[in-house]
């Protein structure tokens, strides 16, 4: 489960493909544009780096189907797990991308959410909240600390915006495989769990709701709603603990 100095440093090519391939599509993405559209230029820039998807035929026993694309792409009440489709986005969206990917035998695992078009407070609220939330937890990624001071630093920040947080999905260790130990739920008690040390590297991925904390399952096995339709939002980095601090492998330049 923990990394050598050499190891996160291998991982830094996986990390740095994985923060490029969502800038660029967050700079794409336009309302018109298909998801299978976006998914597609994931793909090329996948191709063009040598690099391997870890989603497109994988299937878990969830699944209807083996997944479909390079990308995650969950739009508006969807929070997780969203197919590319032939939905074309329309003004107003919220689009939640997930991407991981291998690059040199190493994965890293990213998210962002934007909105497309016309911004609306409720939708910008919960983005910006989202994503303070995983800074907040990424501080709390310290060599000598404990799991559940970065579930509680995420949760926390939740709870006094008001969103839902389910915990049956969360963050996860990352390495030569997409899934690894430990998980990283996105609420806790503080000074509980397992004790950080240097060479974990972990997706922190806090996703709200901006309802209730239900969420459904559509028929395809994959993309997760929110049960009463409201917007959900999702930020992940994937995160190397160092003596020095946590690094961010997934920044975007
Ligand atoms: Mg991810």
């Amino acid at each position: 489960m923990l990394k050598s100095t050499a190891d996160v440093a291998a991982m830094r090519p996986a990390g740095k493909f994985v923060g490029g391939v969502l800038s660029s599509l967050q700079e794409v993405a336009r309302v018109g544009m298909t998801l299978q559209q976006l998914d597609d230029h994931a793909h090329r820039m996948i191709d063009a780096a040598g690099a391997h998807s870890v989603y497109l035929g994988y299937h878990p026993s969830f699944g209807a189907i083996p997944y479909p694309g390079v990308l995650c792409t969950s739009v508006n009440d969807a929070a997780l797990h969203g197919l590319p489709s032939s939905y074309v986005l329309q003004d107003g969206d919220l689009l939640s991308i997930d991407f991981a990917a291998q690059v040199q035998g190493w994965v890293a695992d990213s998210a962002i959410t934007f909105q497309l078009g016309t911004t609306t407070p409720e939708a910008q609220r919960l983005i910006e909240t989202t994503e303070r939330a995983l800074l907040a937890g990424i501080t709390q990624a310290k060599v000598g600390g404990r799991m559940g001071d970065i579930s509680a630093a995420i949760g926390d920040v939740g709870h006094r915006a008001g969103y839902g947080i389910n915990t049956d999905f969360g963050g996860h260790g990352v390495g030569r495989k997409m899934h690894e130990d430990p998980h990283v739920p996105n609420d806790g008690r503080r000074r509980s769990g397992m004790k950080l040390q240097a060479g974990l590297v972990i997706a922190i991925e806090p996703w709200f709701m901006a309802g209730g904390d239900e969420y459904v399952i559509d028929p395809d096995g994959w993309t997760i709603r929110s049960a009463d339709g409201s917007l959900a939002a999702h930020f992940e980095h994937t995160v190397a603990l160092t003596a020095d601090g946590p690094v961010v492998l997934t920044a975007r330049g």
